[in-house]
């Protein structure tokens, strides 16, 4: 951080917004990881625009959404962590099949709207316990429905807050992976499309959550799955079958309800966490000769 970013300065523009040495443990599903330098919490898109504005050049940003996909390490982030479910909140229907989304709208809300909307198929958006920015960030999908398969257009906003919307077709969009022409600019909203569905009901999403809570450690500290599937396979049935199901370092844990979810089961430190995601996938190459790749964005500095 240069002089011009000293706490001082920053908390007399910012007050409560901006906080310092924020540990991510508070942040992450996992519950684990370091400090973040400085931590901005933006009351909304234009105090957003206003702190990047003044941003030194090259301050590294991370962009937070509800934290169910991140491990960060037990060092914490140098630069800037920017969250924004607070702000960022906006939901509403614009059209007969339309609706616009903020980024900080945790997905759950979406699949119920929609429903109440009479619009569809967004059941899938209650399986995926983050925001629309986390979801857009990843693609994330469930009960085979996909984030970018309903978006028309995103608004973004770049390292210096500058706002821009983009088409979809600005973007390369695959399985749990999107990229798109700017770096480092953080999605503000959406524009989604769905088709109207005026039988979609609750009941839908409470059966999904249902079959979902018999098969995965749903209510424990984890990330979701932790690596992607690799093709034409399950890496949860890869990690089963070479017997890891269970298997510990400190207090992460393989769960033993779902091979591809590692829990933390109270104690674990963001290096006992990675420790297992590397020997989860050194036993996999090593029998199978399969490389497995992490969903689960690793961040940060080691302690
Ligand atoms: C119990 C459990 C079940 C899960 N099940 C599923 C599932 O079925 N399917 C699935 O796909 N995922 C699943 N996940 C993983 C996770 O919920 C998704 O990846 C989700 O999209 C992450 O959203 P988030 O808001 O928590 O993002 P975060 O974890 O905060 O961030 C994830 C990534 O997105 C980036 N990001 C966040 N917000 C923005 C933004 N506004 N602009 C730009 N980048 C941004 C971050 O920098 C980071 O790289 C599960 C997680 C848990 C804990």
């Amino acid at each position: 951080m240069s002089a011009a970013l000293s706490h001082e300065w920053l908390n007399q523009r910012f007050g409560p917004s901006v906080r310092f040495a924020e540990p991510m443990s508070r942040h992450t599903s996992w519950h684990a990881g370091g400090p973040a330098d400085v931590f901005f919490e933006p009351r909304d898109a234009i105090e957003l625009s206003r702190f990047l504005e003044m941003l030194p050049q090259r301050t590294a940003v991370l962009w937070l959404g509800l934290g169910s996909n991140l491990l960060v390490r037990d060092g914490g982030i140098r630069g800037v962590v920017v969250s924004t479910h607070a702000a960022l909140h906006g939901l509403r229907r614009i059209g007969d099949t339309e609706v616009q989304a903020d980024a900080g709208v945790h997905c759950a809300r979406i699949a119920r709207q929609c429903v109440k909307w009479g619009l569809g198929p967004a059941e899938f958006f209650a399986g995926i316990p983050g925001t629309l920015g986390g979801a857009l960030a990843m693609n994330a999908g469930a009960f085979g429905g996909e984030t970018w398969n309903h978006v028309v257009e995103v608004e973004v906003m770049d390292g210096h807050g500058t706002r821009r919307t983009r088409a979809r077709s600005e973007y390369t969009v695959g399985y749990r992976h999107v990229s798109g022409p700017g770096t480092g600019e953080c999605f503000l909203a959406a524009r989604l499309r769905f088709e109207p569905r005026p039988d979609a009901s609750l009941d839908t999403i409470r059966d999904l959550l249902v079959r979902r809570r018999q098969t995965q450690p749903i209510g424990e500290w984890s990330c979701g799955s932790v690596f992607t599937n690799p093709a034409g396979d399950h890496a949860a049935r890869l990690i089963e079958s070479a017997g890891l199901k269970g298997h510990r370092i400190g207090d992460a844990q393989v769960s033993p309800k779902h091979a591809n979810f590692i829990v933390n089961c109270g104690a674990a430190r963001a290096a006992d966490l990675e420790a297992l995601i590397l020997h989860v996938q050194k036993v996999i190459q090593e029998r199978f000769g399969v490389h497995l790749t992490p969903e689960v964005r690793i961040v940060g500095e080691a302690k």
